[in-house]
C-alpha cells in the first residue's frame, strides 16, 4: 500500500476529514459521526457490520475506502506474568510485532511505528533488515484494537517503543496520538502515552510544540559522544549536548518529565566513569533514567551488564540525586529482544 494513498485509508482520518468525505459522497453529515464511532469505538472490521448505515452507502464505502485491519499471525503468552507478544500481518504481507503487558496500574501495549527501522542502532534486532516502510496511523491503532479484542481487556497505557523510529514517521505518529486519544474513539489519556526516540533533535522541538503532554523517552545509551557514536549512528548527526538541550526544551514547554533510556552493555557503557559522566550531564534536570540490561541479539555480540554492576551503576546515579529505575523484566519465558519474533518469522518463510 503506497503512502500516497493515505487519504483513502479511512481509519487514519480525523473526524473532520471523514465529514468531508461523507459530504463528497452526497450523504448527511451525521453519517460521519456514525462512521467514526463504528471504526474507533466499536472497532468493527467491515462495513457490513455498520448496520445503521444505508446498504448502498456501505457498498460504495467498501469499494472506495477499504478498512485497514491487521491479522494475528502469531502470539506468545508468558506463563509467568501474562505478557503477550503478538505478530501481526499487514494487508501488504509485511509483519510487525506488538507487546501486551499487565501492570498493577493497568494494561499497557508497546506498538511498532514502522516495518523495520533505518536508525541502525548496533545492539538492536529491529534494524537488521533496514526500514521497509512507515506504518499508517490506522496500522498503529489496529495493533491496540486487535489486542484489546483478543485479550478482552481494556488497555490504558501505550508505549511507542516497538520496532521503528516514531520521529522518522512523524505525521502518522501525530495522527495516531490524536485519534487514539479522541473521546469518540478509544479515549486513552494522553498522559498515558510514551513516545521513545533515538534522539532526532529537530523533531523533539517540533513535538514539544504539539503540546500533547505525552511522555517523551530518549534513548541515550552513552555518557559521551564517542561511545554513543559506536552504538548509535544517529549520534553522528546530533551531539549528546544537543539531545539534552532538546529534552530540556520539551520539559520546559510541556512540564512533562523526560525519561532517558540507557541500555547497559558490559564493557561498553557501564563503567564507573560512565555513571559519573552521565550524572554530570543530567545534573539539575528533573528527569528519569531507565536502566535496561542490554538484551542479547544473535547477530550482535553485546552482553548485558551483570545485575550487581547494574545496581552499582544505579547507586552511583542515585548518589547524585538522579531519579533512576532498572527496567522490570516482563515475560522472561517468551523473551528475546524486540524484533526477534518478526525476524524468525521472516527467516522461516
Ligand atoms: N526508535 C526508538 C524506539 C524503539 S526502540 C528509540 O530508539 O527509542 C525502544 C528502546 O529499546 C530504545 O531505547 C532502544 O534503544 C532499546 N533497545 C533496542 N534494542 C535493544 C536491546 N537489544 N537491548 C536493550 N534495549 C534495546
Amino acid at each position: 500500500m503506497a503512502e500516497e494513498n493515505i487519504n483513502t485509508d479511512i481509519k487514519s482520518l480525523f473526524p473532520d476529514e471523514i465529514k468531508e468525505l461523507v459530504k463528497e459522497m452526497g450523504e448527511k453529515p451525521f453519517r460521519a459521526v456514525q462512521l467514526f464511532e463504528w471504526l474507533h469505538q466499536r472497532r468493527v472490521t467491515s462495513y457490513e457490520d455498520m448496520t445503521n448505515l444505508p446498504a448502498v452507502f456501505r457498498q460504495r464505502l467498501s469499494e472506495q475506502y477499504p478498512i485497514t485491519v491487521l491479522r494475528k499471525a502469531d502470539c506468545l503468552i508468558s506463563k509467568k506474568d501474562g505478557t503477550r507478544k503478538y505478530l501481526f500481518e499487514l494487508q501488504d504481507g509485511n509483519v510487525i510485532e506488538s507487546v501486551f503487558m499487565k501492570y498493577h496500574h493497568g494494561n499497557s501495549v508497546c506498538i511498532s511505528s514502522q516495518v523495520g527501522c533505518a536508525m541502525g542502532c548496533r545492539f538492536c534486532a529491529s534494524t537488521i533488515g533496514g526500514k521497509l516502510r512507515n506504518l499508517k496511523a490506522s496500522e498503529m491503532l489496529e495493533q491496540i484494537y486487535r489486542i484489546q479484542e483478543d485479550t478482552g481487556e481494556r488497555i490504558s497505557n501505550i508505549v511507542v517503543m516497538g520496532t521503528g523510529e516514531p520521529f522518522d514517521n512523524y505525521e502518522q505518529l501525530i495522527r495516531f496520538i490524536r485519534l487514539v486519544t479522541n473521546e469518540k474513539g478509544l479515549n486513552i489519556s494522553v498522559r498515558n502515552i510514551t513516545v521513545s526516540t533515538c534522539g532526532i533533535v529537530p523533531k523533539m522541538y517540533e513535538f514539544a510544540k504539539e503540546k500533547l503532554a505525552v511522555t517523551l523517552a530518549v534513548s541515550l545509551h552513552a555518557s559521551n559522544d564517542e561511545t554513543r557514536k559506536k552504538l548509535m549512528p544517529i549520534a553522528n548527526k546530533y551531539t549528546i549536548a544537543e539531545v539534552i538541550a532538546a529534552a530540556k526544551n520539551y520539559y520546559d514547554v510541556t512540564g512533562r518529565r523526560v525519561t532517558f533510556e540507557y541500555a547497559l552493555a558490559a564493557g561498553e557503557n557501564d563503567s564507573d566513569n560512565d555513571a559519573a559522566q552521565l550524572s554530570k550531564i543530567l545534573r539539575n534536570f528533573p528527569c528519569h533514567v531507565n536502566l535496561i540490561p542490554v538484551n542479547p541479539v544473535d547477530e550482535r555480540d553485546f552482553k548485558p551488564t551483570h545485575h550487581e554492576e547494574t545496581l552499582k551503576f544505579q547507586n552511583k546515579l542515585e548518589k547524585n540525586r538522579i531519579n533512576v529505575t532498572i527496567r522490570r523484566e516482563m515475560g522472561s519465558d517468551i523473551n528475546g529482544a524486540c524484533g526477534q519474533l518478526r525476524k524468525s518469522y521472516i527467516d522461516r518463510k
